[in-house]
């Protein structure tokens, strides 16, 4: 209990009353705030030394871009990969931070959401080579939402597709239009997942705990931060999976997202 007060007198000092105000912060919520506040500090301080780490690799793969050495060529896209890796992580923690402060914000644009996805599907196939990942869906879908973060989301996605399911597996991505919404689905043909785990997939720190997944590095915080994402954007994220074919999650959003009577989100002029 946290008790705050003040004391209220008249004109000759007398005391006419004392308010205050009691507040119920617990322990554990307080070590929850203080810890919360550590993973967002420290996760902020690796990320400056990352980023300048990540400007010099590409300096210097810039540099022996002409050099046709091989062997430096393939060093340098290693460690690359490994830097974003890393910064991929980093940015997860410091999403989880910024949501669990409750401070999260959209920054809203019109964009192209098909475009998008391409781009992040590119990513990953460089990141993890091996896999078939396939948009089915090439048609231009414009969205009014937050470009940064759909992009996290859609990443967070393809990656666990990928993470989860054997190399040269097909990872099929839809996109298609349902009424005032887009759909994205990312199916698989992974591991799946266990029907008593599927209820707490998008809690934060959960991992499913099996043979096959133990050596699978991960913190469990991707699909939490993918449902906080969706859900402020008045969407809805949700997966169906069978345990050795494999798993789809989808998720919807709003065409135009909820634009206020101001403004004219609808991207369409
Ligand atoms: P992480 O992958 O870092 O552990 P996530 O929050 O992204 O964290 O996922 C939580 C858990 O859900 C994972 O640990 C994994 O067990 C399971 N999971 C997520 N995506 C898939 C998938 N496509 N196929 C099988 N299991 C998955």
């Amino acid at each position: 209990l946290r008790s705050t007060g003040k004391a209220y007198y008249d004109n000759e000092g007398k005391a006419l009353y004392i308010a205050g105000a009691v507040l119920d912060i617990t322990e554990q919520k307080e070590d929850e705030l203080r810890k919360n506040d550590f993973i967002g500090m420290v996760s902020h301080e690796l990320r400056t030394p990352l980023t300048s780490l990540s400007a010099y690799i590409q300096l210097l793969q810039y540099k022996v871009k002409d050099n046709k050495d091989s062997f430096t060529d393939e060093t340098l896209n290693k460690v690359s990969i490994q830097l974003k890796r890393m910064s991929g992580m980093i940015d997860g923690f410091l999403n989880v931070s910024v949501l669990e402060s409750g401070s999260i914000t959209l920054n809203k644009s019109n964009f192209d959401l098909v475009e998008l996805i391409k781009s992040v599907a590119e990513e990953n196939r460089v990141l993890m080579p091996g896999h078939f990942i396939q948009v089915i869906d090439e048609e231009k879908i414009n969205v009014f939402a937050d470009q940064q973060k759909i992009g996290n989301v859609v990443n967070n996605l393809i990656s666990n597709a990928a993470k989860y399911s054997k190399k040269d597996s097909l990872i099929a991505i839809r996109c298609e239009i349902i009424g005032n919404f887009v759909q994205v689905s990312i199916e698989d043909e992974g591991i799946g997942i266990h029907k008593e785990d599927q209820a707490k997939l998008f809690n934060r720190f959960f991992r499913v705990d099996s043979p096959n997944t133990k050596t699978i590095a991960g913190f469990g915080v991707g699909l939490y931060i993918c449902e906080e994402i969706i859900k402020k954007h008045q969407g809805k994220i949700w997966m169906e999976s069978e345990m050795g074919k494999g798993s789809t999650f989808y998720f919807i959003i709003p065409l135009i997202g909820a634009p206020t009577s101001k403004e004219n989100h609808t991207g369409l002029d």
